[in-house]
């Protein structure tokens, strides 16, 4: 057993305070990493909130850091290694799902990396708001050679959930694409679709915003509390990533779908405010998708690392966690806080 520090919160709602656990020893196939960078990410707010299950709770899916111990079967990381841990940190692994690398989709359930039960020894699993985390080597990832860490760390949950309907939609050249809502989220969207080959379209509810989507790499914006803006994108897209959390109506945007369209919402509002209709005409889908598998994931690395994508990140402190939670809540970071694990 290991002694970690972490930061948890104590209770549902809680703040985040320092707290240490006994880490497992290593199993044969897991490897233990110190963290150095974790993103923070809204579902840590969810789970520190209503979604938890079980506290004390050590949030963090979007983890950075080095091996320092591997157990002995593990052949594709050696001690020294900059590697990532992501949403999942195991499953069934004989599913379909499964065995097509889509772990996410898991038809048992995947194991989340926190706050969840281990399918070995039933001890709830724990994030990444710690000194390390410990993880099958099923679920680590290598972080290719120059790629900077820090920006990295969001890649694992925010990137591969935005990369992965891109890719599943099968965006590229040819394709018209609209991001809806540019934070966290929608700011890797945008990367993504624009890296792609796609002609890209950021839609956003505030004009301050218009000049950071250009710099971010799309071709144009729509301010889409602008009925005739709106009304100009009729008809047009091929494909909406869509990173709204909260319920809006949809129609407006479903009727800028061309033909066969999909709007693939990544935000996961409690409903879909829709008309029927907007979908009949132009055979139009709704759809959703949630992270992604580890060979994706995988994949969006080595295109990360060709294409030098990373996230856009505000780094903070250990002591800092609490007021990046805040200010996450009132949407004010560009566009990921990153915790600064030695600061
Ligand atoms: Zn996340
Ligand atoms: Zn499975």
């Amino acid at each position: 057993m290991t002694e970690v520090t972490a930061f948890a919160a104590l209770e549902s709602g809680g703040r985040i305070e320092p707290w240490t656990y006994e880490q497992r020893a290593a199993r044969p196939s897991d490897v233990r990493i110190e963290v150095q960078y974790c993103g923070i990410c809204h579902t840590d707010l969810h789970m520190i909130g209503p979604w938890g299950q079980s506290f004390p709770m050590v949030p963090g899916h979007e983890v950075v850091g080095r091996v320092i111990e591997i157990g002995d079967q593990v052949g594709a990381f050696a001690v020294g290694d900059v590697v990532a841990v992501g949403t999942i940190v195991d499953a069934c692994r004989e599913c379909e799902s499964c065995l097509a690398g889509q772990e996410s989709y898991c038809l048992r359930g995947a194991t989340p990396a926190y706050g969840a039960p281990d399918r070995i020894d039933g001890s709830q699993t724990r994030g990444g708001y710690a000194d390390s985390v410990i993880c099958d080597e099923r679920f680590v990832y290598a972080i290719p050679a120059g790629l900077d860490p820090a920006g990295a760390a969001p890649l694992l949950c925010a990137g591969i959930t935005t990369y992965s309907p891109l890719r599943h939609w099968n965006v590229g050249p040819h394709s018209t694409v609209g991001i809806v809502g540019i934070g966290g989220l929608g700011h890797l969207g945008v990367k993504f679709a624009r890296a792609l080959g796609a002609h890209v379209v950021a839609f956003t509810t505030s004009a301050g915003k218009a000049a950071d989507a250009l710099a971010l790499g799309a071709h144009e914006v729509v301010l889409s509390r602008d009925e005739n803006q709106m009304a100009a994108q009729a008809n047009r897209f091929d494909f909406l990533l869509d990173t709204v959390s909260v319920g809006y109506p949809m129609t407006p945007f479903v009727q800028a779908l061309r033909l066969n369209g999909t709007l693939c919402s990544v935000g996961l509002p409690a409903q879909f405010d829709v008309a029927p209709m907007a979908l009949a005409v132009g055979r139009r889908s709704i759809a959703a998708s949630g992270s992604g598998g580890t060979v994706e994931t995988r994949e969006m690395l080595a295109f990360c690392a060709e294409q030098e994508i990373t996230a856009d990140v505000e780094l903070v402190s250990r002591g800092e966690i609490n007021t990046a939670l805040r200010r996450l809540e009132g949407n004010d970071v560009k566009y990921r806080f990153v915790i600064d694990m030695a600061r």
